[in-house]
Parts: C-alpha cells; structure tokens; sequence
C-alpha cells in the first residue's frame, strides 16, 4: 500500500487528494498542514474581512470530506525539513513521517520589505486566516484606528483595502514604488483606471515613492517615505508581493530555484516528490519557461496532475496562464495572459474614460496572447472565452474589426475562427 503525504492543505493539496483518491481508493493519505484552520479558502479572506460571508462559507473541506476519504489531518504544525535519501519528513515537533509519495504544496509567505521598524509586532500582512483576524482587530479600534497607511498597491494590498473599506471607516493611505497601482496585472493605462476608482473612494494614493522607515508614535506609527515626507497612522498593512514558502527544503536535495523547479509531470528532481501550487516554479504556457505563478487556478491545475501522477497516472501540466478577475473599489478589474506591451505585440484598445472602461486585447501574429479590462462585470463575463483561445492559440486576424467596440461577442468569435 503507498503512503502519500502533502504538505499543505489548501487549493494545490487538496486538489491532489481528490486525484490520488480517484485513482488509488486504499493507499493511506496523510494531509500535513501548518496552520491550525484546516481548509479555507484564501481567496475568500476579504470576504470575511468585509464581513460579507462566514467561515462556514470559505471553508473547502469539513470532517466528513477526510473521513470519507480516509485522508489522516495533521493541523498545526509543518513540515520543518525532508530527508529524500530515507523518504522522511521532519515535522516542527519532531515527528518523523515517512512517504512513499510526497507533493509539497506549502503555497507562499508574504514577503517582508527592507523597511526600518517593520518587524514590530503591530504591523500587518494578509495571507492566512490568522492574518484576516488580525487585521479586523486592528481596524475595528483595538488600537482606536482613525487611519490605515497601506505599503504597496499590489493586488492582495488593494484586495484588502477594498475589503476594509467595507467595513471600517478610516482614512486610507496607500503608497507605490512603481508609478502605477498593480503594476503586476495591469497595464499603465488600467492602473489610471483602477487609481482614479480608489480616488474617488477617497484613498489617497502616492506613487513612485516607497517607506524607509517606521517608527512607533502615540499608539500608531510615524511613517517616513524616500521622498521624505512623512506620515501618521495607527495602522500599518504591508502588502509588497509574496515568495514561495520553500525555505524548509534547503539543504533536502531538491532543486530550487525562486520555488521548487519541476518538470510538466510537476515532479521535482527527486523521484517520488513532486511539487505543485504557489511553492512550484513549473511551465509557464505562453513562454515556455518555467515560472511562479501564485494563483488559485494554477495551484488547483496543478495539484491536480500532482496527485494523478503520484498515483501512477502520467499526465502532463499544459503550463500557466495567468488570470485574475476582481473586484476592487465597484470596478471590475481582469487581465490573462500577457498585457503589457512590447515590440511584435498588437495592441487592440477601446478607451471611455468618462464612464472609466478600458479595455485591451493583444495579438501575436494574429493570436491572442492576452488581455486587460477594467469597467463593469459585464465586460469581463466572457473573458473565460479569451482564455480558452490563448490556449487554443486562435487566429483572431481576421476578426480585428469585431474586437473595436464596447462589446465584443465572445462567443461568436470563438466559433467563427473555428469554421473554416
Ligand atoms: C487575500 C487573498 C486573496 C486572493 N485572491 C485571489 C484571487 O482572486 N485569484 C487568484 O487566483 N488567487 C488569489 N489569491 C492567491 C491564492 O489564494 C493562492 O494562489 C493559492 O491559495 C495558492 O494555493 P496553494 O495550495 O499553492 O498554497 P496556499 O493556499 O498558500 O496553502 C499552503 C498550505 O501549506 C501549509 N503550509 C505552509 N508551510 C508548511 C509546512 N512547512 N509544512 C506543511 N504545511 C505547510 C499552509 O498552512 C497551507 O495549508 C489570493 C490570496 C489571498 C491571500
């Protein structure tokens, strides 16, 4: 009987047991997960901040599911390092668990910025459930908060403001290194877009510009920024991007590069361990070279293949797309695939700036490789359309005038490039 065991129980692992468990019904499952709340899902958290859902709504996987699963839940506690040379795992309170098959699937950790003061204790990051709470404390007035000074204006920084926002009415702060807000999703002119629906919400928002230093003041933090000015707040949210949670393993024998590096089987170098979600660095589908890509859809793609491979499957990973669509400040904001320009990319535009629509389509050659949109959710429902004609790789060239005006219909583009 093998014996799998993943590390981490959110959307790559539990994607895995699911494929383990349609291929293998007897081999022993053990879900070894670092935090004490099993099993929600972190796209929700802003949700819970907003106190818009409960957690019963966010949770993915309850008792029943692993019991009928026969999947052994080990909450609390992670892996701290792996012996491939004797299939161990070494658990941060000693115990020894030893694998068959291992898939690490420990996501990421928010990245901490080289800010004077950040350490403090005070200062908040959003990833985990423990960091939702944290953050409601501190925004209901634990610490009396009148104003909320934000580092970063990346999406899980803007997610959580919109949340915030919601729910507490304090004076909102959010600084930008780039000269854009999201500048990792958004092109220039989405960033204007989504920067004038933060103004209007009536966040102040300070770009090209960066924190060198905190400092505790009366109960809340004197922020000093590079250009020098300076700032009060009682709260601090620090949301300056993520890195894959893969430090444990150095030293373990398993190749990483910014994540664990593995092959379209998301196997890593290490025969038996495979590797999948935020901590992987696998195939990205429109370059072909290998990439972190920290989203949900990925995670679960690739957990999936993860877990049908453990289980003696040989399935291939086709590779990432990045996707994202959100809602922030009463926009709706999307962009996949590629979105930035750059020389052999045709840019397709529509613009109204006084209903504060932007839309871009990029072709390569006459395929779409991607797309940005800011506006309203009707002009993102059909985006998933986009997204399957990245994959298919579609010729859309002949089509360039259907693809001018506010609308585009989708659906009718999709099926007219395939008739021949
Ligand atoms: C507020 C927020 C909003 C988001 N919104 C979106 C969105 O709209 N769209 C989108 O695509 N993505 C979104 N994301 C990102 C998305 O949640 C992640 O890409 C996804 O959760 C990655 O899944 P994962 O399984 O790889 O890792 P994670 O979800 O990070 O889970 C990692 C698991 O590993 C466990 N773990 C950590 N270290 C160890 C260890 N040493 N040993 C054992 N277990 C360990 C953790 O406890 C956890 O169970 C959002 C994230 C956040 C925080």
């Amino acid at each position: 009987m093998t014996h799998y065991v993943i590390l981490g129980s959110s959307a790559a692992g539990l994607s895995a047991v699911d494929a383990i468990r349609q291929r293998d019904r007897s081999g022993q499952i053990t879900l070894i997960s670092r935090e004490p709340d099993a099993t929600y899902s972190r796209v929700a958290l802003p949700y819970i901040l907003s106190k818009e859902k409960t957690m019963r709504q966010i949770t993915l996987q309850g008792p029943d599911y692993f019991k009928a699963n026969n999947v052994e839940l080990v909450t609390g506690v992670g892996a701290a390092s792996l012996d491939a040379k004797t299939r161990t795992a070494r658990l941060e309170d000693g115990r020894d668990i030893g694998y068959d098959k291992l898939l690490i699937a420990t996501g990421s950790l928010s990245r901490v910025p080289p800010v004077q003061g950040i350490e403090d204790a005070g200062v908040c990051y959003h990833w985990t459930l423990a960091d939702t709470r944290k953050l409601a404390a501190s925004a209901s007035g634990g610490a009396k908060a009148k104003s909320c000074f934000v580092i970063g204006a990346g999406f899980i920084s803007l997610l959580t403001v919109s949340a915030l926002i919601k729910a507490a009415a304090l004076k909102y702060t959010v600084v930008e290194i780039a000269d854009q807000v999201m500048p990792q999703l958004l092109d220039q002119q989405g960033g204007r877009a989504l920067e004038r629906g933060m103004r209007e919400k009536g966040i102040e928002v300070l770009l090209g510009d960066s924190v060198t230093a905190l400092e505790r003041w009366n109960g809340g933090y004197t922020v000093t920024l590079k250009s020098g000015r300076t700032h009060q707040a009682e709260m601090v949210v620090c949301g300056t991007g993520v890195r894959p949670n893969v430090d444990f393993l150095k030293g373990s024998g398993i190749e990483l590069g910014r994540g664990v590096l593995t092959n379209e089987r998301q196997e890593t170098n290490v025969p038996g361990i495979y590797a999948a979600g935020d901590c992987a660095e696998g195939l990205d589908f429109l370059s072909g070279e290998r990439a972190v890509h920290a989203i949900w859809p990925t995670a679960i793609d690739q957990g999936r293949v993860a877990g049908a491979n453990m289980a003696g499957d040989s399935q291939t990973y086709p590779g990432s797309l990045s996707w994202n669509v959100t809602e922030l400040f009463g926009l709706t904001s999307a962009s996949v695939g590629e979105f930035r320009d750059r020389p052999g990319l045709e840019p397709i535009v529509f613009h109204n700036p006084a209903a504060n629509i932007y839309r871009k389509l990029l072709l390569d050659g006459g395929r779409i490789v991607g797309a940005v949109v800011i506006g309203r959710a009707e002009h993102v429902q059909d985006l998933g359309v986009v997204q399957a004609m990245i994959r298919r790789r579609t010729d859309v060239s002949r089509f360039r005038h259907w693809m001018q005006g506010e609308r585009i219909n989708y659906g009718m583009l999709a099926f007219e490039t395939v008739r021949k």
